[in-house]
Order: structure tokens, then C-alpha cells, then sequence
């Protein structure tokens, strides 16, 4: 376990935190600092950085349980609906690098996010993208 990372230090009871849910491979507590009431934080308790390097079993694992724990949270607090957000590297505003998935309780007009600026492609490029992606998929 990275010394410095604070969510091995909770999965290893170092750090407490109000547990919302754990099994023997994932944890699931509440954001100290919620973006809105509800807002809790679910992750495998082996670390890795990133989505990417999480095995697929886990990531399956995580998957299995996000929506029960979404459901139970949405309930709790009365929202209308959830973001679950994932960030990945510093670039994203990920600022703990123990992989981790937000899930972030949602009410009309809450102010919380607003739509992200969407922007567009330039003639031709989009195909091109999808194409280079599809190859570097294909021999992953
Ligand atoms: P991210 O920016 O995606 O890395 O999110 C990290 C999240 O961890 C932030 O929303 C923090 O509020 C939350 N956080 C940091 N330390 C703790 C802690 N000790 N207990 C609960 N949540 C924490
Ligand atoms: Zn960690």
C-alpha cells in the first residue's frame, strides 16, 4: 500500500469514515467535503491510480454494487437523480489517486454542474479519431 495514499490508510482503519457499505474487495463511505448531501465515494479497496488499471473482475465487482448503493443514497437524502463520476490524473481533478467513483445525488436546479461546454469536430477528423481508437483497442 502507498504510505501517502489516505484511502489505503482507510480501507487499513487508520483513517476512519462513515462506512456506507463494504465487502472483501470494495468500500463505499461518505465525501467529507459532499458536493451535495449523500454525496459518497465508492472503491476498491486494493489500490490502483487509475479505471484502466483495475482488473476487470474488480471493475465488475464495483459495477455489481454501484447501483444498489446509488439507489440506497438517492433514497436517503430524497434526491431525483445521481451523477457517478470518475476522475483520472490530476488533469481530470483527480486529487486522490486511489481509484474511485463519485456518486453525487442530483435535484432539478440544485446548481451543482451545469452542462459541460460541447464543443465540434472539424470536417472529416471525428471519423478519423473513432478509426485510430478502434485500431489501438483492437491491439491492446
Ligand atoms: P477526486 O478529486 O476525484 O480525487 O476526489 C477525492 C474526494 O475524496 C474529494 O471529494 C474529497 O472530499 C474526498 N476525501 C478526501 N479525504 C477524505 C476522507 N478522509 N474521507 C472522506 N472523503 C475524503
Ligand atoms: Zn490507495
Amino acid at each position: 500500500m502507498p504510505e501517502d495514499c489516505i484511502f489505503c490508510r482507510i480501507v487499513a482503519g487508520e483513517i476512519s469514515c462513515s462506512k456506507v457499505y463494504q465487502n472483501d474487495q470494495i468500500l463505499a463511505f461518505l465525501d467529507i467535503n459532499p458536493v451535495s448531501q449523500g454525496h459518497c465515494l465508492v472503491m476498491p479497496k486494493q489500490h490502483f491510480n487509475r479505471f484502466d488499471q483495475c482488473p476487470a473482475e474488480l471493475a465488475a465487482e464495483l459495477a455489481r454494487h454501484m447501483g444498489k448503493i446509488a439507489r440506497a443514497v438517492v433514497s436517503a437524502v430524497e434526491a431525483e437523480g445521481y451523477n457517478i463520476l470518475n476522475n483520472n490524473g490530476r488533469c481530470s481533478g483527480q486529487l486522490v489517486e486511489h481509484l474511485h467513483f463519485h456518486i453525487i445525488p442530483r435535484r432539478t436546479g440544485d446548481g451543482v454542474f451545469d452542462r459541460w461546454p460541447a464543443g465540434e469536430y472539424p470536417a472529416g477528423f471525428m471519423e478519423k479519431l473513432a478509426l485510430k481508437i478502434k485500431n489501438l483497442i483492437k491491439s491492446s
